[in-house]
């Protein structure tokens, strides 16, 4: 199965979690599950396309039977369905409606599977930011994150990083704001990386910390590897072309990591360009996880098929054929708690066709998704609002939400909502608002019916700056 003439990346030294042996390193339960599915994905990212496809068929046969049995959302879109019938994955795909994030904003309870094998692992809840704006919840197993991990840790042997080395993180998702905006270190780079092999040490800081502040920090700890997202590596390249000793001594830097935006190539020339690194990015949403992840030997993404079914769809639903834009419509063949099946996104994409690699996982040429802007505050702090957060749907029945600053002053709620708020709704959001962007901002309403159009390019951004550089 495996294409012997390419290279198969030999794994970094293991960790291990026996006390008493250093020595060939035997890792913990967390561990050994990990190394059982890297062990499969290394195989099967070699397989031929239709294999990949059969494979995922049995996967997505097993979902589905599931899914109408324990949802009452899919008990009656899939009347009658039978999957064991279907002649081909497309052929499966084709007899299964498309379900939209207003699905599971009006009628999450239903589609909730009333029941699932215990052996999938603790159910918690993931919130989405909202990559089109509209607040999502969907609930996640133990299997889930077992799969993300997989698939993250995937991306690391495909980078070939070394783990040894020290890596700098700034995200959003710290624990502990105030700790993180003085920065927290940890011994070792965490999870999913120390469920299985040995690392560095690896530094966490807040996304909202000022990016004069964040350039200090990290001419201190000097990382190898920096994890941060697309819109804040641009302020910190920004900030070194304006002073050339904000980012100097970063001479250990080899890699910059981005995540949660779309990230456009003229970034990644910057980057070389300033830092004299290159960018691995990924393609990841909190409702299912890693998606696509960079091609180690050439321009584009691969699909994570082992986890999910990956559809680009054009404006009639039919498959984008290569080189076309489409939405990302994708199937989570693992979670048995609120399942996916044919999930439109609110993402863009560009298809591609097979990879020079000899990767069978299908390939993605650029991933356009949502792209979102640094917050300016009128001292001249720059930061990444986590507008996802903020809390509306606790005040106001608010569907749909962007904020768009209009001046260092004004701000633009725009909303789309179930019926008209009243006064006090307005002033409570509106208080909530500039308590969450962490200034007084005079807050203007705007409404949309039935919802907030989208911008050029298809494009919807939750958060958008219109002060003019
Ligand atoms: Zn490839």
């Amino acid at each position: 199965m495996k294409n012997g003439s390419l290279p198969n990346p030999a794994w970094p030294p293991l960790q291990s979690r026996l006390p008493g042996v250093a020595w060939p390193a035997v890792p913990g339960q967390q561990g050994l599950l990990l190394a059982a599915l890297l062990t499969q994905l290394e195989q099967s990212q070699w397989w031929p396309a239709a294999a990949i496809e059969k494979a995922q068929l049995r996967q997505l046969r097993q979902l589905v039977e599931h899914a109408q049995r324990h949802s009452r959302f899919h008990a009656e879109r899939l009347a009658g369905f039978r999957p064991d019938q279907a002649r081909g994955l497309q052929d499966c795909l084709a007899a299964i409606p498309l379900m939209r994030r207003a699905d599971l904003q009006s009628c999450r309870a239903d589609i909730d599977c009333a029941w699932l094998p215990p052996e999938h692992g603790e159910v918690s809840l993931a919130q989405s930011t909202g990559s089109t704006g509209e607040p999502v919840a969907v609930r996640r197993s133990g299997l889930n994150g077992l799969i993300w991990m997989a698939m993250t840790l995937r991306e690391h042997l495909w980078q070939r990083r070394d783990f040894s080395q020290s890596l700098a993180v700034v995200r959003a998702q710290l624990a502990e704001e105030d700790v993180a905006r003085r920065g927290v270190s940890c011994a070792d780079w965490g999870p999913p990386v120390n469920h299985l092999f040995a690392s560095g040490p690896s530094y966490g800081m807040s996304l909202q910390t000022d990016v004069t502040r964040q350039a200090e920090w990290l001419r201190q700890i000097m990382p190898a590897y920096l994890l941060t997202y697309p819109n804040n590596l641009s302020a910190l390249l920004d900030l070194a072309e304006a002073d050339s000793v904000a980012l100097a001594g970063l001479g250990r830097l080899k890699q910059v990591r981005t995540i949660g935006e779309t990230l456009r190539d003229p970034l990644r020339e910057r980057c070389r360009c300033v830092l004299g690194v290159g960018v691995a990015d990924l393609y990841s949403t909190q409702e299912v996880g890693v998606i696509a992840i960079e091609c180690p030997q050439g321009d584009g993404y691969h699909v994570m098929s082992e986890g999910l079914v990956f559809e680009l769809l054009r404006d009639d639903d039919q498959p984008c054929a290569a080189g076309e834009m489409g939405r990302v419509v994708v199937t989570d063949l693992h979670n048995f708690a609120t399942p996916l099946i044919r999930y439109d996104l609110g993402d863009l994409a560009v298809a591609d066709g097979p990879c020079a690699c000899g990767r069978g996982l299908p390939k993605v040429r650029r991933i356009l998704g949502r792209e979102r802007n640094l917050l300016r505050l009128p001292d001249g702090r720059r930061f990444w609002p986590l507008v996802g957060a903020f809390g509306y749907r606790d005040v106001a029945p608010v569907r749909q939400y962007q904020i768009i600053q209009r001046s260092l002053e004004r701000v633009t709620l725009r909303l789309a909502v179930e019926r008209p708020l009243s006064v006090a709704e307005e002033a409570a959001l509106a208080e909530k608002l500039v308590e969450f962007l962490g200034y007084r901002f005079v807050v203007d309403f705007d409404y949309c019916t039935p919802e907030i159009p989208r911008g050029p390019g298809g494009k919807f951004e939750d958060f958008i700056c219109e002060i003019a550089d």
